[in-house]
C-alpha cells in the first residue's frame, strides 16, 4: 500500500490527495488550497484579483457618462 505523508499535518494517510496546484500530497482534511495554506494560493490570489481590477477599469468609463449628467444640468 502506498503511504503518505500529509504535507501539512504529518499524518500518515493511505489516499493522499494531490494538491493541484503545489503538488504536494495531503490527508483528506487538508487537501484543499485553503486548508494547507498553499503556496499557490497567494499566486492563483493574485490572478483572481488581477481579473477582478481589469473588470473594474472597464466598468470606469460608466464615470464619464455621470460627468455628463453633472454638465448637463448646468448646460
Ligand atoms: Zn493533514
Ligand atoms: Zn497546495
Amino acid at each position: 500500500m502506498l503511504e503518505e505523508k500529509c504535507a501539512y499535518c504529518g499524518d500518515m494517510t493511505d489516499m493522499p490527495f494531490e494538491c493541484n496546484y503545489c503538488k504536494d500530497p495531503f490527508c483528506s482534511e487538508h487537501r484543499l488550497p485553503e486548508d494547507h495554506r498553499c503556496v499557490k494560493l497567494s499566486q492563483l490570489r493574485a490572478k483572481r484579483f488581477g481579473e477582478k481590477r481589469k473588470i473594474i477599469r472597464d466598468g470606469g468609463t460608466g464615470k464619464k457618462n455621470k460627468f455628463r449628467k453633472m454638465f448637463g444640468r448646468f448646460g
